[in-house]
């Protein structure tokens, strides 16, 4: 069974007012969640997130303390200081828990990486001591290109931590698909693709456009039979392009119509950790 999960890289000011009305969707859909948040997101506007998200349908997860890169990174900029990563892990993870009361299992990098996190051993060191259980931080595919292929879960055993999860996320990150964030990296698609249908010829510019995209890694992911699908969403861009949030209502309703389980990524690390999805891949892909 594949498992749509929803999820939000929470990251800017003008994420809070976009926030009240993905909730409201994500209520009236039913639709589980993980909101990934900033910690100085959080900490500007936290009595506003807490009554938000603290709701049995939300898991609220780590963007870092800041934002700031863990690793190079040729789009968004070189890795920050040694000292500056462990607050970014460590520091982002204590603001989620102080707010919410609940433990924090799940850190996304921000901007993520197309090599995940291996061989980052004192980032990963971190991760581990701090007491996450899982990170999301393979949001790209080969070489730094987009769309981020259907990756599947692998734990770090290779860098000696088999008890840390790699929980991938899928697809274009929407703000690059819908021109929302300008970036300068123009060799961006893979050739020859791995999934031509995702790749359009232009930008995206109606929420039913958007749909369609996402409707390609779904599909996709059903005749994978992959353990899961989840794509890389940023509240402040979605509501710039999108005020209606007519491209969630269109998707949840298709996700939902599938009959597909949906989950938030905590629950998705339950089922890896308890065996109950296929996470028997070696964690290398065939280009890395
Ligand atoms: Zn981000």
């Amino acid at each position: 069974m594949t498992r749509y999960i929803a999820a939000y890289d929470t990251e800017s000011p003008a994420c809070l007012a976009a926030c009240r009305k993905i909730v409201d969707a994500h209520r009236r859909h039913e639709m589980p969640a993980t909101f990934f948040i900033v910690g100085k997101t959080l900490e500007a506007n936290r009595r506003d997130y807490v009554e938000l998200l603290d709701d049995p349908l939300f898991e609220v997860a780590s963007h870092t303390y800041s934002h700031k890169m863990l690793r190079d990174h040729p789009v968004c900029g070189p890795a920050a200081s040694p000292e500056q990563r462990a607050i970014e892990i460590r520091r982002g993870k204590e603001i989620v828990e102080d707010a919410f009361g609940r433990e924090c299992v799940g850190v996304r990098p921000g901007c993520g990486f197309a090599n995940a996190m291996r061989g980052a051993m004192d980032e990963l060191r971190h991760m581990a001591d701090a007491g996450y259980h899982y990170v999301s931080s393979l949001l790209w595919g080969p070489d730094y290109s987009l769309p981020a292929r259907l990756e599947r879960p692998f734990s770090y055993a290779d860098d000696g931590l088999p008890d840390l999860w790699e929980l991938p996320g899928h697809g274009w990150h929407e703000n690059v698909l819908k021109n929302t964030t300008r970036i300068d990296m123009r060799r961006l698609t893979l050739w020859p693709p791995d999934i031509p249908q995702a790749i359009p010829d232009a930008h995206v510019e109606t929420p039913e456009q958007e749909f369609a995209v996402n409707r390609v890694f779904i599909d996709a992911a059903l005749r994978e039979d992959a353990p899961f699908v989840s794509l890389i969403w940023h509240p402040w861009s979605l509501d710039r392009f999108d005020p209606d949030m007519k491209m969630l209502d269109l998707t949840f309703a298709y996700v939902r119509d599938l009959g597909m389980e949906l989950s938030t990524y905590a629950d998705l690390w339950r089922s890896v950790v308890e065996g109950t999805e296929d996470a028997g891949w070696s964690g290398k892909p065939d280009d890395m």
